[in-house]
């Protein structure tokens, strides 16, 4: 039995950021993932939008929040940035939960760009009510996994196991006691070839978000009252719309931007882009088959790579985007990842999406990192 000081489970962003942060104090941190690589997951598949605020007009704690790690997560992450795109927000004339001057009001009171734009070649303004110049960036989620993934496997501190899943979580004194089976039989030659470990450690993050609360149920915890999405992120490029975006606001419109630096645009619609909603608060989908072990409500998979994934929505978010612009602008699909969102029951009404860190367990400890956007990785900080 080895024991860690730290066992982080998940290596989407915020596992691999936690167990830097903790190895960066010195202590001894496993990072366990359920799949063959890290960042396979919501950390990858994602509309890359680096929040400022602007997407929550009816969450300002989600707005604020955006708006104050943005500067820092700019800072720390400038190579893996798109700063140079033009980002428009815009307000549909119909059926739109806001409208320009409470958008106006709104990012004034956040104090971030907002000009109003009455005239531009591109759009078609019998659709919009009103278009904004705003200052977004976009974070490149590809750069991010190879910059992460070659961190955590070179720092000092940290051991990564790869195809790891946890079986069994139980107390023993102040530690737990983890059972972890692995489905190949050698862990980079970290370990002797064998299909189960077992892990000693006074304290567990659960960073595993779409499957937070089967991890949370091995551990004895309480579930959150979550709701899980089959969410697809299509890619599409444009010759007239190349390095630009444009956020429709607020309700049931969509968005398209560059997808980091990869010259790709990612295109979603909040009509379109999910394909199948789970209200149980595990991700239970009719797509999963009791006989596949890769993808259970109990251990969720890569909906990309998965032969039973949705057929792809793009043209009817195209369909529904193409209405914003002159009918210049052409787009074209490429291709689409897909996998699950899962958001906070709680935030139904505002669309926020808080970052929620909470300490289940005292002792032995059981912290649960429930992420709501990429650059809420600092919050770690405060809980850790
Ligand atoms: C469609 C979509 C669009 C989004 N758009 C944006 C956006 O534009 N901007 C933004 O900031 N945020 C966005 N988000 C939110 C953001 O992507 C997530 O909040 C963030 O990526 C979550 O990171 P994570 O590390 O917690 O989760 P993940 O990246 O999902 O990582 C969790 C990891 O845990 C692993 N795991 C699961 N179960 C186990 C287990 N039992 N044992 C071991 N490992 C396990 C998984 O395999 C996975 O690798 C979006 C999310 C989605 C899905």
């Amino acid at each position: 039995m080895e024991r860690f000081d730290y066992v982080v489970i998940g290596g989407g962003i915020f596992g691999c950021y936690a167990a830097l942060y903790l190895a960066g104090k010195g202590a001894r941190v496993a990072l366990l993932e359920k799949e063959a690589h890290l960042f396979q997951k919501a950390s990858l598949v994602n509309q890359a939008r680096l929040h400022g605020g602007y997407h929550y007009p009816r969450s300002l704690a989600t707005a604020a929040l955006s708006d104050e790690h943005k500067e820092r997560f700019t800072a720390e992450h400038r190579r893996f940035v798109n700063f140079s795109f033009e980002k428009f927000y815009a307000i549909d004339r119909f059926g739109s939960f806001t409208d320009p001057s409470q958008f106006e009001r709104f990012c004034a009171y956040l104090d971030i760009r907002c000009e109003r734009v009455s005239e531009h070649p591109l759009f078609n303004f019998n659709r919009l009510e009103a278009l904004f110049r705003t200052e977004e960036f976009s974070f490149d989620p590809v750069l991010l996994k190879e910059y992460y993934t070659n961190k955590v496997e070179h720092a000092k501190g940290i051991e990564v196991f790869k195809n790891a899943l946890i079986q069994k979580a139980s107390p023993d004194g102040k530690e737990w006691v983890l059972e972890i089976k692995s489905n190949i039989p050698s862990l980079a030659g970290k370990t002797p070839a064998a299909s189960s470990l077992k892990f000693q450690t006074p304290v567990v993050v659960n960073a595993t978000y779409a499957a937070t609360n089967a991890v949370n149920r091995l551990f004895g915890a309480n579930d959150l009252a979550l709701t899980h999405e089959i969410a697809e992120i299509a890619f599409v490029t444009s010759p007239l719309f190349n390095g630009k975006g444009l956020t429709v606001m607020d309700g049931p419109f969509g968005s398209v931007m560059p997808y980091g630096l990869s010259g790709l645009l990612s295109l979603s619609s909040v009509a379109y882009t999910h394909h199948k909603i789970s209200y149980d608060n595990l991700p239970r989908f009719d797509c999963q088959t009791e006989t596949d072990p890769d993808c259970r409500p109990e251990a969720p998979g890569i909906c990309t790579n998965c032969p039973r994934r949705p057929v792809s929505n793009a043209y009817k978010m195209l369909a529904q985007m193409r209405q914003y612009f002159n009918e210049s602008v052409q787009f074209e699909h490429l291709f689409s990842y897909f996998t699950i969102k899962s958001k906070l029951k709680a935030n139904y009404i505002d669309d926020g999406r808080p970052t929620e860190i909470s300490m289940l367990r005292p002792e032995p400890r059981l912290y649960c990192l429930f992420a709501g956007k990429i650059n809420s990785i600092y919050e770690v900080e405060k809980i850790l």
